[in-house]
């Protein structure tokens, strides 16, 4: 039997990964313009880092991690997710003593051990950023206008933002007790496995997806109305940002996250054709997780987004993005004897910075032809026995079937002249 590979990983081949390059560059562009570096950390990490970061009773942990032990008995774990394995960096590096806040985004693949479905995969790709050190609302604004404007830009239909607040550790307490006030008589409405552990942290039952637990939520009190004033005030701020920017949302009562380090600004994005699985982004602060994780009190907001989600979506809306560039040229050789100039002559045209073709092995000219067009090059160069005896080439533009003679020397010169004019002078990106 042929080894496939493994259930919900996948390979992107050339044809789909030209839509990702078009997603990765402007998303890259976007965190350029508001100020974001990258960061890159290691796909493995302790498991204790996502036991401690995301919390021990969320289901990412509990249920859906990819830990092994390794061959010197240290327990790991393949990232689930990016925020944790930044805030590490942060400390292990010591960026809170340098100038804050600290912005950085990531881009890469998560394993987490879900059932595959269209949309869900055990290894996707996540594109997120993270700002470490600073408390200002235009902040948790920053980190929600950056995918929204990157959906935007490219085309993406149906985009919901919504948003909530969770309050912090001054208010929160007072929203659980009434949130356990709202449950006690509805436990047995809940899903089974809420009704056995809907006490022990009651705003994952507004986070689950189950039918039952919707339904016995749907009247539950809203963090909203238990934020204390520095809450409040924070939420009203992030508003205020997101309406001066046009950035339609709506305030979902119900929305919490399913992890366990978040305050205050929670949101999410979904984008419509995606069913189920139609969350292309969220995210939130965290201002309890650097302490968390063993460093000072230091505030955090951050967001990440699917990127096989939101190109799932952009393929199924039916995006012309990503399209092929044929190489500029095909270099064709008439008769054996010129072969290896050919060759050498298209190696000179790349290394000039021109997208060269040509054929490996041993084929005739009509045949090599006949590559050309199919490669979609603007120009033919055809390196003939009698011509390459004197210098020089043909140069055959594939639209008109024009052809001149030029010497083998200038034709980088006159390729990039032609390019020049085509291009109105303008500088070829
Ligand atoms: P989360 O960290 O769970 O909030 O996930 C952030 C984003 O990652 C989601 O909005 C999805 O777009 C994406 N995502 C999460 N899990 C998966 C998965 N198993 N397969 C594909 N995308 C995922």
């Amino acid at each position: 039997m042929r080894i496939q590979a493994p259930r919900g990983t996948r390979d992107l081949l050339p044809d789909e990964l030209r839509i990702w390059h078009v997603v990765e560059e402007r998303a890259r562009e976007l965190f350029r313009l508001h100020g974001y570096a990258e960061i890159r950390t290691p796909l493995l990490e302790a498991t204790e880092l996502f036991v401690r970061g995301i919390g021990e009773g969320t289901d990412l942990v509990s249920k859906e991690m990819y830990t092994f032990t390794d061959r010197g008995g240290r327990s790991l774990t393949l990232r689930p997710e990016g925020t944790a394995s930044v805030v590490r960096a942060y400390l292990e590096h010591r960026l809170e003593s340098g100038p804050q806040p600290v912005k950085v985004y990531y881009l890469g693949p998560m394993f987490r051990y879900e059932r595959p479905q269209a949309g869900r995969y055990r290894q996707f790709h996540q594109l997120g950023a993270e700002v470490l050190g600073t408390q200002d609302p235009a902040a948790d604004a920053e980190t929600i206008l950056i995918p929204y404007d990157l959906y935007q830009s490219l085309g993406l239909q149906g985009l919901d933002l919504r948003l909530n607040s969770i309050g912090c550790p001054n208010c929160r307490p007072r929203y659980r007790e009434a949130l356990l006030d709202y449950l006690r008589p509805r436990v047995e409405r809940l899903c089974p496995s809420h009704q056995r552990n809907w006490e022990a942290n009651p705003l994952r039952v507004l986070d689950c997806k189950s039918e039952a637990c919707r339904a016995a939520t749907a009247e539950a009190p809203e963090t909203t109305a238990f934020l204390c004033e520095v809450c409040a005030d924070h939420f009203a701020a992030v508003r205020r940002y997101l309406e001066r920017l046009q950035v339609p949302y709506r305030v979902d009562s119900r929305l919490v996250r399913g992890l366990d380090y978040y305050t205050k600004t929670v949101f999410e994005i979904t984008a419509e054709s995606l069913g189920a699985q139609d969350a292309v982004a969220g995210g939130g602060r965290y201002d309890g997780l650097v302490q968390e994780l063993g460093g000072p009190s230091v505030p955090a907001v951050g967001f990440a987004s699917g990127l096989d989600r939101v190109i799932l979506t952009l393929q199924r809306q039916g995006t012309d993005l990503g399209q092929a560039r044929p190489p500029e040229v095909f270099v064709a050789a008439a008769g054996q004897g010129v072969q290896e100039a050919a060759r050498i002559l298209a190696f000179r045209l790349r290394r000039a910075g021109i997208a060269a073709a040509t054929e490996y092995g041993d084929r005739s000219l009509k045949a090599q032809m006949k590559v050309a067009g199919r490669t979609g090059a603007q120009w033919v160069v055809v390196v003939g026995e009698a011509e390459w005896a004197q210098g020089q080439v043909v140069l055959r533009e594939m639209a008109t079937g024009a052809q001149q003679i030029v010497d083998a020397g200038q034709l980088i010169a006159t390729l990039t002249r032609s390019r020049e004019a085509a291009t109105d002078g303008a500088p070829r990106r």
